[in-house]
């Protein structure tokens, strides 16, 4: 790993001011911190993606094939051809410039190539060049360039500085969404078998074993089993997991993440005591063990193929509909991309919260239901014993994920738990939250070690509205409902705002829930001793 400026050094290397050069003369610096490792061979060949071969972003020469040029401008031809938004997006942007401040890693690195703007400039550039006579006529002075090794180099930087947030696309005047604009970028660039370990690894894990940590089913069994053991120890109840059941109402899935580290793994306890309690007949399964979608990352082929998993598993188990945990792109790919990509799931049943009878209409395409869904009508209808008072010790902060908030809307059911399951909680300021939220800065697969300089700026403009409700409320818990953000926030917490740890929402909603034939609980899932019982 790179070594990592201080927050204050960081902070003051950060410059705004405009470029002296043109950004077409300007060459991205490979500098350790800022790039994410290439995609291993080995890992494209077990996908059967295109050009595995072992490459460097700072070599010279990046081995493409020979006739690079046509590949990528027949891929580009293609999308244009089927994504009618693409051809849109390249075409209305007036440069008004309202979406130039927006971007996290904008804020954070003064980059102007990180501006929404100039990220999509860097692929319209071509688009004008190869398919507008405008830009045939004008070249540069029409904004239009040639496709060189350089403009690739360049791609690559920056569309793997880009997470695919959106929250640009909130400020443009005429929706045009970036994340969409880096999406077909990283397509292309993979049509030349330029991608990153990180995204492409998860990808060959979950499509091979389940799920993207590629956790075997005896393994994922065995996590389990401990996690109940902790569960007993601190409730005195012994809950079971049923794993592959057939004919079961409901298929739970949520991503590897909650499983396989802290804090994660508190929160997939909290899923499990709280379906132990309200007596849910459900499965999970051992072979899609993973909610979430790292194709999202990639290329809608990607995606495609980890997207059908779940619903073949449904199809095989029988159940009725599906349940799915906080994850956060996990709800982009289904609520987005699902019903083009393998849907309607017309072999699925209508959700129906078999607890309330609550139908969830917004759910009759997919399927699928978000958790925080499900757990705010459970408290909305009286169904559960919550006892707030066992979280006092907890001054809580919601993060709002960006894809189950901007892309979902899932807005309200977190904060409506968060109100019932504890008695402190203070919202950051209004421009950082809910639509406006800004990204942890390690989504879109960048949540890697290589990049964390990069991490650390892009994430800033969010620890800074952290660090605010900590110093005027005395916050020290950071919510959120996504398993990328559990897993990269707890390391930018540690950078920018060290006294503020990060859960997830069930997490909390475990500690206070009332389980029936409990013992009195001395501790909280992290075995810390609950409000009075220090001593
Ligand atoms: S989608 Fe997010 S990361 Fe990408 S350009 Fe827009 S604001 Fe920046
Ligand atoms: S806000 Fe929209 S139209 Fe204006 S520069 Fe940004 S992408 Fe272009």
């Amino acid at each position: 790993m790179s070594k990592l400026p201080k927050p204050e050094n960081l902070a003051s290397s950060i410059d705004h001011r405009p470029p002296r050069k043109p950004w077409m003369d300007t060459k991205p610096e490979f500098r350790p911190g800022t790039y994410s490792y290439p995609a291993k061979p080995k890992v494209l060949e077990n996908m059967g993606f295109p050009f595995p071969r072992e490459w460097s972003p700072t070599d010279e020469d990046w081995k493409l094939p020979e006739n690079w040029q046509e590949i990528v401008h027949n891929a580009f031809k293609d999308r244009l051809s089927k994504y009618r938004s693409l051809k849109v997006f390249m075409d209305i942007c007036v440069r008004c410039g309202a979406c130039a401040d927006k971007c996290h890693y904008f804020i954070g690195s003064g980059d102007p190539k990180n501006m929404p703007v100039l990220r999509a400039e860097l692929l319209r550039s071509i688009y004008r060049n190869d398919f507008t006579t405008f830009g045939k006529l004008l070249g540069r002075f029409g904004g239009a360039r040639k496709l060189t090794e350089d403009v690739i180099k360049e791609w690559f930087y920056y569309f793997y500085q880009c997470t695919e947030c959106r929250r640009c696309s909130l400020f443009c005047p005429y929706g045009i969404d970036t994340a969409e604009i880096t999406m077909m970028g990283r397509e292309l660039l993979h049509e030349l078998g330029l991608s990153i370990n990180w995204v492409m690894e998860p990808i060959s894990n979950c499509f091979h074993v389940g799920n993207h940590l590629g956790i075997p089913p005896h393994t994922f069994k065995d996590i389990i089993d401990f996690m109940c053991d902790d569960i007993e120890e601190i409730t005195g109840i012994r809950i079971e997991v049923p794993l592959n059941k057939k004919g079961a109402e409901v298929l739970f899935v949520t991503p590897s993440g909650d499983y396989f580290a802290d804090p994660g793994t508190y929160t997939f306890m909290g899923y499990l005591m709280l379906f132990h309690e309200i007596g849910l007949d459900y499965t999970m399964s051992t072979y899609a063990s993973e909610g979430g979608n790292f194709g999202l990352f990639n290329s809608y082929e990607a995606m495609k193929r980890l997207n059908a998993k779940i619903y073949a598993e449904a199809k095989r188990l029988g159940v009725k509909w599906i349940l799915g945990g906080e994850c956060g792109h996990m709800w982009r790919v289904v609520h987005q991309y699902m019903d083009t990509l393998n849907g309607p799931a017309d072999f699925l049943e209508v959700p129906r919260n078999p607890i309330t009878g609550t139908v969830f209409h917004n759910a009759r395409s997919t399927k699928m239901v978000h958790v925080v869904e499900f757990t705010s009508d459970l408290i909305k209808h009286g169904a559960l014993n919550l006892d707030p008072s066992r979280n006092d010790h907890l001054i809580v902060t919601h993060h709002d994920s960006c894809n189950p908030s901007r892309a979902l809307g899932l807005f309200e059911e977190p904060r409506y738990i968060l109100r019932h399951v504890c008695n402190h909680f203070y919202d950051m300021p209004d421009q950082t939250i809910r639509e406006q939220t800004f990204c942890c800065g390690s989504g879109a697969g960048l949540n890697n070690d290589e990049f964390m300089e990069m991490r650390m700026r892009g994430g800033m403009p969010r620890a800074q509205a952290v660090k605010y409700v900590h110093k005027k409320y005395g916050v020290n818990t950071l919510t959120c409902i996504c398993a990328i953000d559990r897993a990269a926030l707890p390391t930018l917490m540690d950078y920018w705002v060290p006294e503020v740890q990060v859960a997830g929402i069930h997490e909390l909603v475990a500690n206070a829930l009332v389980m029936r034939g409990e013992k009195e609980r001395e501790v909280n899932l992290r075995g810390e001793p609950l409000p009075g019982k220090e001593g």
